[in-house]
C-alpha cells in the first residue's frame, strides 16, 4: 500500500535517475533535540570513559573493553535500536547511527566491540527471533547483562559465506541440533555469552542460523586471541563447536534461511560501519589541526604551509562528505521504516525491508567511509611527521585501527560489486527505471549538443548540472556494458569495480552538495562559506575519479566508432564551464580549521 509520503521518498538506488532537491535530504544540522541529547551523552561518555584510557586499549586490555561495554549497557547505548518491549530505547534509525558514529572516535576496539554486539550479535534475534527467543535473549543483550557475537566466517568460508562446513545434525528424538565446526575471526568471542551461529543441516543449499549460549561444558572452546594489526583490545578468536547441543527452539527463523539473515544483518552493519568511521575522522582531523598549529618549523607553525593546509582541507572534506551521505541515507531508511510501520508491518518486518531497500546505499557508504578514514588517518600521520609514526601519538593507532574497516562486513571489493549488481537487479524488477534514462543518454550522444549559455548565477547551479551529467556518465558506460555482456557482466569484475566507483562518487558528491546548499539557504552563504568550499572540492575530485574510471571501462569494452562516441560523451559530461580554483577552496577550508583550532563543521 502506498502512502502520500511513500511517493515522495526515493527508493534505494533511485538517486541515480531522479533529481533530489536540497529540502528533501536530511542533514546533521537537522538533528532534533532527542538526537542531539543522544549525541552529546555518547560524546561525554567517550571523553570520560574511553579517551583517557587510550593507552590501555593499545595494550590489549580486553577486560577494559568488556568493562566499557558494560557501562555502555548501563547507560542504554546498547539498546538504542532495540524496541522498548525488550528493554531497549526503541529509538529511530538516525539515533542508532549517531551512537555508532560518536562511539567510534576514541578507538576502533570499542567501535568494533560495540558494532559486533549491537549489530550482528543482537539484531538477528531482534529481527528474526520468535517472541520467546526475543523475550529470553534481547533484554539481556540490550542492557549489557549479556554480550553477543556473530559466527559466520570459517577458515574456508570468508567472502563466500554460504560455503561454510559447520554442520547441524538433528538428534534422533528431534529435540536438539548437534553443531560441529570451526569459526574464525569472531569479534567479542572472548566475552560473549551468546553466539549467532550459522551451520548447514544435511546437504542444504543454504546455511541455517542458530542462537547458541556460551557453555564450556557444551563442546564450545576458543582459540587464543588473534595477534592483529589494529583494534588491539577488540577480542577476536576462533570458536570451535564440538557436538554442541542446541535446542531446536533456538533455530533462528527457518531452516535454510541463514544466508538471508546473514546478508540482511550485514546491510545494517555496513551503513553503521560507515557511521563508525565518522567520528574517527573528525577526531583525527581535530588532532591534526591542533598539532599543525602548535608544531613550528622554519619559525612557522606548519599549519601555515600550503602542503599542510591542503591535507587538513582534504581530511575535513572527506569527513563532511561522509556525514552528509550517511545521514541522508539513514533518514531515508528511517522514513521507509516508519511508512511500513504505519502500514501495519511489525517492527522486525519494517526494519528489515526498510534497510534492504537501501542496500545499495549501505554498500556505497561502507566502501566510501572506510576508505576515507584510511586516507584521513594516513595524512594525519604525515602531518605529525616522525611523531605520527610513534605509538605515543594517537595517529599511529588510528591508522592501524582504520585498516580493518575495508575488510569486514564484506570486503570493499565484494561491496563494490554488490552495489552495481543490486542496481541492475532493481532495474530488472522495475524498482528503478534505468532503461529509460539510459536510452535518453544514448540519444543525446548522437544528437547535437546545446549551444545555450547556461545561467550559473545561483549557488551550486553549475555543480548540480555537473551531478546530472555524471549520472549520465554512469548510465552511458554501465548501460552499454549491461547491453554488451548481459548477465555475464558479473564475470567482468574490473568493469563492475569501475562502475561502482562512479556510483559511489555520484552519491557522495550529490549528498555533500545538497547538504551545503540546504544549510546555505537557511544559515546564509557567508556563514556556510567553508562548507560550500568543501562541497565544491569534493565534486572536483569526484569528476576526476569518474572521468578516469569511465575511461577505463570505455577503452576496455567498446571499440571503433562506439568507443569514440562514448569518449566524446565522457568529455562533454565531465566538462566544467568554470573550473573551480582548487587551491583557493582548500585554503578557505584550512584557514577556518586552523583559526578554530579544531574540526569545526
Ligand atoms: C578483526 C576481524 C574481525 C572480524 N569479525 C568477524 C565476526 O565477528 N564474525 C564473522 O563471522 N566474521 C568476522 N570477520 C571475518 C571477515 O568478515 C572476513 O575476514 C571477510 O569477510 C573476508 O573474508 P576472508 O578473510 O576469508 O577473505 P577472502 O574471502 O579469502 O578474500 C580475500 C581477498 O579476495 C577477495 N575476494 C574474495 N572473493 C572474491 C570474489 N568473488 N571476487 C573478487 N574478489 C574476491 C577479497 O575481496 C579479498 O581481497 C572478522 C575479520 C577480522 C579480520
Amino acid at each position: 500500500m502506498e502512502t502520500k509520503t511513500d511517493k515522495h521518498l526515493l527508493r534505494g538506488g533511485q538517486f541515480l535517475v531522479k533529481e533530489t532537491s536540497c529540502e528533501e535530504i536530511f542533514t546533521p544540522e537537522d538533528f532534533n533535540d532527542e538526537q542531539k541529547m543522544m549525541r552529546d551523552s555518547v560524546k561525554e561518555f567517550v571523553e570520560r570513559e574511553i579517551w583517557p584510557n587510550k593507552e590501555e586499549f593499545e595494550k590489549k586490555n580486553y577486560a577494559l573493553t568488556e568493562e566499557i561495554m558494560q557501562k555502555a549497557g548501563e547507560l542504554g547505548f546498547l539498546g538504542v535500536a532495540v524496541p522498548e518491549e525488550y528493554d531497549g530505547l526503541g529509538m529511530g534509525f538516525v539515533s542508532t547511527m549517531l551512537v555508532c558514529d560518536y562511539i567510534s572516535g576514541a578507538t576502533g576496539s570499542i567501535a568494533t566491540a560495540f558494532g559486533a554486539h549491537t549489530g550482528i550479535g543482537t539484531m538477528p534475534i531482534t529481527l528474526y527471533g520468535t517472541e520467546e527467543q526475543k523475550k529470553k535473549y534481547v533484554p539481556k543483550l540490550a542492557t549489557g547483562e549479556w554480550f553477543g557475537a556473530y559466527c559466520l566466517t570459517e577458515p574456508g568460508a570468508g567472502s563466500d559465506a554460504n560455503s561454510g562446513k559447520t554442520k547441524a545434525v538433528l538428534s534422533e528424538d528431534g529435540k536438539y541440533y548437534s553443531i560441529s565446526g570451526q569459526k574464525m575471526w569472531i569479534s567479542n568471542a572472548g566475552f560473549a555469552n551468546v553466539f549467532i551461529v550459522f551451520a548447514r543441516i544435511e546437504n542444504d543449499k543454504n546455511i541455517t542460523g542458530f542462537i547458541v549460549e556460551n557453555d564450556p561444558d557444551n563442546g564450545i572452546s576458543f582459540g587464543e586471541e588473534e595477534k592483529k594489526l589494529g583494534i588491539h583490545s577488540s577480542s577476536t578468536r576462533q570458536v570451535f563447536f564440538n557436538e554442541t547441543r542446541v535446542p531446536v527452539e533456538n533455530m533462528l527463523s527457518e531452516r535454510g534461511n541463514g544466508f538471508k539473515i546473514a546478508m540482511n544483518a550485514l546491510n545494517v552493519g555496513r551503513i553503521k560501519l560507515a557511521a563508525a568511521s565518522l567520528d574517527a575522522q573528525r577526531r583525527v582531523t581535530d588532532l591534526a589541526v591542533k598539532y599543525a598549529n602548535e608544531r613550528v618549523q622554519f619559525d612557522t607553525p606548519i599549519a601555515k604551509f600550503g602542503a599542510i593546509k591542503s591535507k587538513l582541507a582534504e581530511m575535513a572534506t572527506s569527513a563532511y562528505a561522509g556525514e552528509s551521505a550517511s545521514y541522508r541515507a539513514a533518514k531515508n531508511i528511517e522514513d521507509r521504516i516508519n511508512i511500513r510501520l504505519e502500514n501495519g508491518n511489525s517492527h522486525a518486518e519494517a526494519e528489515l525491508k526498510g534497510v534492504e531497500e537501501y542496500a545499495i546505499e549501505c554498500s556505497i557508504l561502507k566502501v566510501a567511509c572506510s576508505e576515507d578514514i584510511q586516507n584521513c588517518s594516513d595524512e594525519g600521520i604525515q602531518i605529525f611527521g616522525g611523531m605520527g609514526f610513534s605509538a605515543d601519538t594517537p595517529m599511529e593507532s588510528a591508522w592501524r585501527d582504520a585498516r580493518i574497516a575495508r575488510i569486514y562486513e564484506g570486503t570493499n571489493e565484494i561491496n563494490r560489486m554488490l552495489t552495481v549488481g543490486m542496481l541492475v537487479k532493481k532495474a530488472m524488477k522495475g524498482h528503478v527505471d534505468l532503461l529509460g534514462p539510459a536510452t535518453a543518454v544514448a540519444d543525446e550522444l548522437t544528437g547535437i549538443p546545446s549551444m545555450e549559455k547556461p545561467d550559473y548565477a545561483e549557488l551550486f547551479a553549475e555543480e548540480k548540472e555537473m551531478i546530472a551529467k555524471l549520472k549520465k556518465v554512469f548510465l552511458m558506460t554501465a548501460g552499454s556494458a549491461v547491453q554488451k555482456f548481459g548477465p555475464q557482466l558479473e564475470e567482468h569484475q574490473q568493469l563492475l569495480l569501475a562502475s561502482a566507483d562512479i556510483l559511489i562518487e555520484i552519491y557522495m558528491a550529490e549528498s555533500t552538495i545538497l547538504r551545503a546548499e540546504k544549510n546555505a539557504k537557511r544559515f546564509g552563504e557567508n556563514e556556510q562559506k567553508e562548507q560550500i568550499a568543501m562541497a565544491k572540492l569534493y565534486l572536483y575530485h569526484a569528476v576526476d575519479t569518474i572521468s578516469q574510471k569511465a575511461k577505463e571501462g570505455i577503452v576496455s569494452f567498446a571499440e571503433g566508432d562506439e568507443q569514440r562516441m562514448m569518449l566524446m560523451g565522457l568529455k562533454r559530461f565531465t566538462k566544467y564551464q568554470n573550473q573551480p580554483n582548487v587551491v583557493e577552496l582548500r585554503n578557505i577550508i584550512a584557514e577556518k580549521l586552523t583559526a578554530e583550532n579544531k574540526y569545526c563543521f
